[in-house]
């Protein structure tokens, strides 16, 4: 069922013990959308935690309740609680959390257009640019007293998934609720060094990767294909597709690897072109610009396919581009 958003504040009123998860391989809106919202419900006397079927980048340890986050687990008793929230994604991609808890009921708080409002309630609000920043209208509709905490988590999550502010999907509304979160005691350059830290091996591998970089569709796409081999020796893949989405002409890019062995997973960027519709063709889902999916064959097959995929959606979008100019 859809709900609104002071249905969904009141949904979180009600309940005294909360399960708060997000999605697997969590980035800074799902680990900052998180604990913003443990924090914001532990100051209104509420039993909150958060629980991620994953491991947490150390670079999160900046943001307030890093060291609390706990992890799943399905072979112990379930959990109990009274609520369970998941952010920042559909209910299907939560890892063993769900199995691991036993409530009553489930509460979907996302930002992207393709949740599937599978849940119990799901707030959606896709012209929001981070679930966190739903987390910040929220906080609106609550009898809270912000903290410096809670805004250190809720601006990671704005930063991280726009860019640092510089992506399409950045509003006033993004850049009014960052202000009130500066207003709060963050120190914007704190969070960013820690989030820009990386070992000196991952920039190595950053460098190989780009050396990998393969162009397609008549340019209008770049790619960066790892085998299961050269996966395997990088520790960490996450910036790879913000070296290639730059190139000049590229409208999508692309990043595929391989996870385990036929198990692809892919990332796509693009300037315009609703990568969405492709990872949806492949169960997956994201944003009109970010989007990922699964692709469950072998590495070349895999590979071809979400070329042919992306090639395809370019030609239909220049298609149509022709058709609007010359009518
Ligand atoms: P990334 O490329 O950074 O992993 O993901 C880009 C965007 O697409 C994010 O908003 C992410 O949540 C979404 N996304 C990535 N993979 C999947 C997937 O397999 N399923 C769905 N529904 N969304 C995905
Ligand atoms: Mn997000």
């Amino acid at each position: 069922m859809i709900v609104t958003l002071s249905e969904t504040a009141a949904i979180l009123a009600s309940a005294q013990r909360v399960v708060i998860t997000a999605h697997g391989n969590p980035d800074g809106d799902a680990i900052g959308s998180s604990l913003g919202l443990m924090h914001i419900l532990r100051s209104l006397g509420k039993d909150a935690r958060v629980l991620l079927d994953d491991d947490i980048p150390a670079i999160f340890a900046v943001l307030p309740g890093y060291d609390i986050i706990g992890r799943p687990s399905a072979e112990e008793e379930p959990l109990e609680a009274d609520l369970v929230v998941v952010l920042d994604t559909s209910t299907d991609r939560t890892g063993c959390t769900l199995q691991a808890v036993k409530a009553p009921h489930l509460l979907n708080i996302d930002h992207h257009q393709t949740n599937d409002a599978s849940a119990e309630y799901t707030y959606v609000a896709p012209a929001r640019a981070a679930t966190a920043e739903i987390i910040y209208d929220l906080t609106r509709e609550l009898p809270v007293k912000m903290t410096k905490d809670m805004a250190m988590c809720i601006y990671t999550g704005l930063a991280t998934d726009t860019g640092f502010f510089r992506f399409s999907n950045t509003t006033s509304h993004t850049m009014r609720a960052a202000a009130e979160m500066l207003d709060l005691g963050v120190e914007p350059n704190v969070i960013s060094e820690s989030l820009e830290q990386k070992p000196y091996k991952t920039v190595r591998d950053i460098g190989e990767a780009i050396s990998m970089t393969k162009m397609f569709a008549d340019g209008h796409a770049a790619g960066i294909f790892l085998d299961e081999a050269t996966t395997a020796r990088m520790q960490s893949t996450e910036a790879f597709i913000g070296m290639i989405r730059v190139i000049q002409g590229v409208d999508i890019a692309v990043v595929l690897k391989v996870k385990e062995k036929d198990i692809c997973r892919v990332s796509m960027r693009s300037k315009g072109i609703d990568v969405s519709r492709i990872a949806l063709q492949f169960g997956g889902g994201g944003h009109t610009r970010a989007a990922g999916c699964t692709l469950l064959m072998p590495f070349e097959d895999a590979k071809r396919t979400i070329c042919e995929a992306i090639a395809k959606a370019i030609r239909e979008h220049q298609d149509a581009q022709t058709k609007r100019e010359n009518p």
